[in-house]
């Protein structure tokens, strides 16, 4: 008898992992060790004003060079961290390094405003405002210089700790942005009880702005709703002079891609900076961040 159950009692028995899951199990130790050793970094992606061509901030995106592998894509590791564990003391670090990046700039005398992106675990977190508060006091900055982007399909999930969390954060000073914009399921409508103050029109439809009609329609629509709601716009994805053109053409607030700039690091982005600074005449009073 044991011998007919054959092969398939003992798959049974000893289930053997696919390989996408072995994977997966590597990556999260290699990713609990890279965060004890400190090989997770920040890049900067500057955020560009559409009517003065100047930077108006940038969005800190995370980089993991791994010893072997090469660069991970956070595309890759940021499931994982979440699956795992492993986001809230990620997400912590990166709102700490972005607080301290940004202290470290003002000592050289720039204002640059600073993007992080938030995942959903980190919402659930109780003291997450309180931690975004005290990192803002230790480095000694104005909340305002700080921007959270938390993506659409979240924005969606569970509108109660949204809410929550959003006004916490609009009650200390600290801005917020919808991420990919266009990629969830929900509407302008949905959205305008929360005290965000951008929408991030997702890549997908920048791309495409070019050659369909439909891309075309559909971001000049959201960028006419977004406004009429009070929320400034921003184009992510950006490649070609084209596209910038367009989004110009729309009114369409800010505009971030690798037609302006990749997302380096600190060190370059302050060369990159200096570099396309026109005049010497950029005003870093919040003021002209902000509005
Ligand atoms: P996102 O927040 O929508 O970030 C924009 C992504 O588009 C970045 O990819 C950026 O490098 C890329 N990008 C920017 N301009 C262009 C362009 O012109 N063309 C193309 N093809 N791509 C462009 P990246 O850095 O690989 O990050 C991917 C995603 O990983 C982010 O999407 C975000 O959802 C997540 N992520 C990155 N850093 C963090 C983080 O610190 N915390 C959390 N929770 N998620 C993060
Ligand atoms: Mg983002
Ligand atoms: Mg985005
Ligand atoms: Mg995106």
């Amino acid at each position: 008898a044991a011998k007919r159950a054959g092969g398939n009692t003992r798959a049974v028995f000893e289930p053997r992992m696919d390989e996408a899951g072995e994977e997966r199990l590597n990556l999260q130790g290699e990713l609990r060790m890279a965060i004890e050793r400190r090989q997770l970094k920040l890049h900067y992606q500057p955020k560009i004003d559409s009517t003065t061509g100047q930077i108006r901030g940038v969005e800190a995106l995370l980089r993991w060079t791994h010893p072997e592998r090469g660069s991970v894509s956070p595309v890759v590791f940021i499931p994982i961290a979440e699956r795992f564990g492993l986001i809230n003391a990620i997400g912590n670090w990166v709102i700490d390094e972005a607080c301290r990046q940004m202290q470290d700039w003002a000592e050289d005398g720039l204002r640059i405003r600073v993007a992080v992106n938030l995942s959903v675990h980190q919402l659930r977190q109780d003291d997450l405002v309180d931690r975004i508060e005290s990192a803002l006091k230790r480095h000694h900055l104005d909340p305002a210089q700080l921007l959270c982007e938390v993506t659409e399909s979240v924005a969606m999930g569970d509108p109660e700790t949204l809410q929550r969390v959003f006004d916490g954060l609009a009650r200390i000073g600290v801005f917020i942005s919808i991420d990919d914009f266009g990629t969830g399921y929900s509407s302008l409508i949905n959205l305008r009880q929360l005290p965000a103050a951008q929408l991030k029109i997702d890549r997908s439809f920048i791309n495409d702005i070019e050659t369909s009609r439909d891309a075309l329609a559909i971001v000049g629509a959201v960028v006419n709703l977004a406004h009429s709601l009070g929320l400034k716009v921003v184009a992510e994805g950006v490649e070609t002079v084209g596209q910038r053109d367009i989004l110009i053409g729309m009114n369409c607030d800010e505009m971030q891609g690798f037609y302006f700039a990749r997302p380096m690091g600190a060190e370059a982005l302050l060369e990159w900076f200096l570099g396309n600074k026109p005049d010497g005449s950029v005003d870093f009073s919040p003021s002209a961040m902000l509005e």
